[in-house]
């Protein structure tokens, strides 16, 4: 294997995003190849008894078994690091093992932490189910109220973790003075930054120490794997979560960690169009729908927030309609074109109902506290012409008579 300029970091150190997105990390093999590799090999031989004695000592770089190291996966975790302004990064089996990996691995019994409510639902199941079981308690609070997160502190917190944009209310946290206040409080911050990416947005350049990604979403951008990264200090990254990502192994496949990487090329591409899209889609549905909760529309709470936050608002918005749940579904089969479908950063335009899909297993106590209402929408919008989405829309809308 050659390294390529795509691993040199005096060399990437000077591109541009877009750059980093297309030829960071890339490495080659003696055959030259222009497009990466997918190495499918769980493990590794050794010319001699020497090698892999030195590589398992850690006194020689190299690979050893797959699980802890695989050439495909560590051209993605590279590329993303860049792409981050990371200093590094391991990828995950789905965007779940990512955040319960920063959770596990940060975390001990008797420690706190505080978490934004309006997060992912498998989040809130693991900080409220799974957590307390190994005696970690976790504080959820409204993660645009500072106060409630100076509030939350205590002693033993060693963790504030959130999304933002949130899923699927856009409630949106402001990075820095959440960060910053943590620092004050030797507090580590992890984003969720699932919804925006570093295309649309860069925590660790808001004070954040640790980004954790469902690379599902965006980052893949076409529906085909689960995939997910954390990304940080080398030494959170290397002396905190390695030891429990080697051990444990919720470790990204080669082939997955491959598609992964061909969808980074044009992540940058698709964030411009399917944020304008989602824009268009925004403001002809404002005119339409009692409430809509868009991060590039005026009317969202924190505007300007937003603004000095994001590069970009994000292809993911949500709205409501009258008439609750029974009009929510009536909406949704009324639609021809856009496809129900509970996931997200798709180049296929796709909705869903939070409350009885990706939020159903929260208590409906806990789905109110979160903003979650029965008659409300989530969109993730595509990369298709957008007069034949507001056609769709418009036709759906008449039928629960909007
Ligand atoms: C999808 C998603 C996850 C989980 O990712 P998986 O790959 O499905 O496990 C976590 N957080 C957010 C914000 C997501 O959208």
């Amino acid at each position: 294997m050659k390294r390529s300029t795509g691993q040199d970091r005096t060399r990437t150190s000077t591109w541009r995003n877009a750059t980093r997105a297309v030829r960071g990390g890339t490495w080659r093999s003696e055959q030259g190849e222009t497009s990466e590799a997918i190495f499918l090999t769980s493990g590794y031989s050794y010319d001699d008894a020497a090698t892999p004695a030195a590589r398992f000592a850690g006194q020689e770089p190299g690979m050893t078994y797959s699980r802890t190291q695989n050439p495909s996966v560590a051209m993605l975790e590279e590329r993303i690091a860049l792409m981050e302004g990371a200093e590094a990064c391991r990828a995950q089996a789905s965007g779940m093992a990512a955040m319960t990996a920063v959770m596990l691995a940060t975390l001990s019994a008797g420690d706190h932490m505080v978490v934004a409510r309006a997060a992912f639902g498998p989040t809130r199941w693991v900080t409220d189910n799974l957590l307390p079981r190994f005696g970690i308690a976790c504080t959820p609070v409204d993660g645009r109220d500072i106060d409630q997160w100076q509030a939350a502190i205590r002693p033993e917190t060693k963790l504030f973790f959130f999304e933002t944009p949130a899923n699927p209310t856009m409630d949106v946290v402001d990075i820095a003075a959440v960060s910053a206040l943590a620092k004050r409080h030797g507090i580590l911050t992890c984003v969720d930054n699932a919804f925006a990416t570093s295309a649309m947005q860069r925590p660790l350049e808001h004070g954040a120490d640790i980004v954790a990604y469902a690379a599902t979403k965006l980052m893949d951008g076409q529906g085909r794997v689960l995939a997910g990264a954390v990304c940080g200090s080398a030494e959170y990254i290397n002396g905190t979560l390695l030891p429990y990502q080697r051990n444990t192994g919720p470790t990204l496949s080669p082939f997955a960690a491959w598609v992964v990487l061909k969808g980074l090329e044009t992540l940058e591409l698709r964030a411009r169009a399917q944020a304008a899209n989602a824009l268009e889609v925004g403001h002809f549905l404002e005119a339409r729908v009692p409430q809509i909760l868009h991060p590039g529309l005026d009317s969202h709470p924190q505007r300007a927030l937003i603004e000095r936050q994001m590069i970009l608002p994000g292809s993911i918005f949500s709205f409501e309609v009258d008439g609750g749940r029974e009009a929510a579904h009536a909406l949704l089969d009324a639609l021809e074109l856009i496809d129900i479908s509970n996931n997200i950063g798709d180049t296929k335009t796709l909705i869903t109902h939070p409350a009885s899909t990706t939020h159903s297993s929260l208590t409906p106590q806990v789905r109110a506290d979160m903003g979650v209402s029965e008659g409300m929408l989530r969109i993730s919008v595509g990369l298709e012409d957008p007069a034949d989405l507001m056609e769709d829309l418009d036709r759906a809308l008449r039928t629960v008579g909007l």
